[in-house]
């Protein structure tokens, strides 16, 4: 199977093409040229399979120039139970008379949140990829962060030979643990730099850094040669779409559901990668009913799917989830393509308008069939608490603020549709990583105020029962390792800094 540009049919790429490149060279995603669909066999062959079988069986579907034996072996690599514990993903019913709500823990991972599913895989695709197409440079993973990619990615690469990592995120736009598990990261080619902004000033930094012709040809000179681990890259997303099928597998050995029945999935969104997973999954053969496309204030998303216009002139706001404080949502290019028939003309045509103007509608059509199948909402702080509290009341589970964007947005549907359908809830961050915004929710507002960071996660574990994830123990005892600070303008220049020196 080949992969194309959203933005043009300049050429055709192999899957470890796509993945060493991270970005089209015309600025476009790469999309696989059709969408491999699971036989009923494949399904009912699953139901035997642990995670990383189901993942690596996925995978095969869409990176044909690798072979199922050797996506077992990264995958058994990088879902090690070491790392992860017996259950990589563990999809947990709410409680034991509740049938319908289902909630899939992405964060048992080194860095507890859902991006480590993908990032701990994705450097055994991107050496395997660097192999099988010639590549002798050296690879640089150059990534924008709004807090959670920027730790798994680190983690993911540290240390790996032939390449060097630099991640760039906002310095105020993090939470205090995230920032910390970033700047105490150890390895000699990890390069973690603070950008005077907010996310999307970090993120358009390095989409421009990757559009610079020149800069690349001056890279390449100097035996370097960039690509990414955003959200963007082919090789981020295809993991993510194998514990969308996972759920659903397990769903159906656990006599949840029936064989053909379909669920909704909800997704807490930024840059709508984890989502599109879910759509993805839901074209190759997985029955789903709605994608509940949940949204903080930076509710872009949200208006777009009720009104087709995607504008991001308006204020952008500081919350408690931070990991979702976007307001370029860069995947959902991908989906545009896929909705309009694989039109890069028109594609094209919005994201230029997005870059020039700030704002783009689509046409009625689009929009139309977007709303067949989305369901967007946004939930404010007050919400957001809210939802933590009466969770925790309800079942006993303590969510993640992000994750409870996602209930809050749910709930609210479920009122007005009274839609029984089985639900599967994308829980992306375990709770500890935010545990000031959670024990404000579970002890009354300000809280946490005067009390550090540490304390909080201390407490937080006596108030749940629950154990500190070893990714987010005893940070404040770790060395900073990583102090720089730059302007939003210096991003090219810093990077020319570190690698080419
Ligand atoms: C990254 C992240 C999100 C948003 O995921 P996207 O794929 O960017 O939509 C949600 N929650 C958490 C905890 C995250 O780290």
């Amino acid at each position: 199977m080949k992969y194309i540009s959203t933005r043009g049919y300049d050429r055709k790429y192999s899957a470890s093409e796509a993945i060493v490149l991270g970005i089209a060279p015309d600025g476009g995603l790469f999309v696989p040229e059709s969408i491999p669909l699971l036989s009923e066999d494949d399904i009912a062959e699953m139901a035997n399979m642990s995670f990383y079988q189901i993942s690596a069986r996925v995978l095969s579907k869409f990176l044909d120039d690798f072979t199922e034996e050797e996506l077992l072996s990264y995958t058994s690599q990088a879902y090690d139970p070491e790392k992860w514990g017996e259950n990589t993903v563990p999809l947990v019913q709410m409680n034991s008379y509740n049938e319908r709500e289902y909630i899939l823990e992405l964060w048992h991972g080194p860095t507890a949140a859902f991006k480590d599913v993908a990032l701990q895989l994705l450097p055994h695709l991107m050496t395997a990829s660097i192999r099988k197409t010639g590549e002798s440079k050296k690879i640089c993973i150059l990534t924008a962060t709004s807090g959670d990619t920027g730790k798994a990615a680190l983690e993911g690469f540290k240390d790996l030979p032939g390449t060097e990592i630099i991640v760039f995120y906002p310095s105020d736009g993090v939470s205090e643990a995230q920032k910390l598990q970033m700047i105490t990261t150890t390895g000699s080619n990890t390069h973690v730099i603070a950008v005077n902004g907010c996310f999307d000033d970090a993120q358009t930094g390095v989409k421009n850094i990757f559009a610079d012709t020149a800069f690349a040809e001056k890279l390449s000179a100097g035996g370097v040669k960039l690509s990414s681990a955003n959200s963007i890259n082919w090789g981020r997303l295809v993991p993510q779409i194998a514990y969308y099928v996972y759920s659903y597998v397990d769903l159906l050995r656990r006599e949840k559901i029936e064989k053909g029945e379909a669920i909704n999935i909800v997704v807490p969104t930024g840059n709508f990668g984890n989502i599109l997973a879910a759509w993805y999954a839901k074209q190759m053969g997985i029955p789903v009913k709605k994608l509940i496309c949940a949204s903080n204030r930076n509710k872009v998303l949200c208006d777009f799917f009720s009104s087709g216009k995607y504008d991001r002139k308006r204020e952008f706001f500081k919350t408690t989830s931070p990991s979702m404080d976007i307001l370029i949502s860069s995947n959902l290019e991908r989906l545009l393509f896929e909705i309009t028939g694989k039109d890069p003309a028109k594609v094209k045509e919005w994201m230029r308008q997005l870059f020039e103007e700030g704002s783009y509608t689509v046409d009625p059509k689009t929009l139309r069939s977007l709303q067949m199948l989305f369901v967007g909402g946004f939930a404010d702080e007050t919400g957001v608490s809210k939802t933590i509290l009466d969770v925790y009341d309800r079942t006993d589970n303590v969510i993640d603020t992000h994750t409870a964007v996602g209930f809050n947005i749910y709930n609210r549907y479920r009122q007005r549709s009274s839609d029984e359908t089985k639900t599967v809830f994308a829980s992306t961050a375990s709770p500890f990583k935010f545990a000031p915004a959670v024990m404000d929710a579970l002890r009354g507002a300000g809280y946490s105020n005067g009390r550090s960071t540490e304390t909080v996660i201390k407490e937080l574990s006596e108030e749940s029962g629950l154990e500190i994830p070893e990714g987010i123990r005893d940070l404040s005892s770790k060395e900073i390792l990583h102090k720089l600070m730059i302007e939003k303008e210096d991003m090219e220049k810093t990077v020319e800094n570190i690698l080419l020196q």
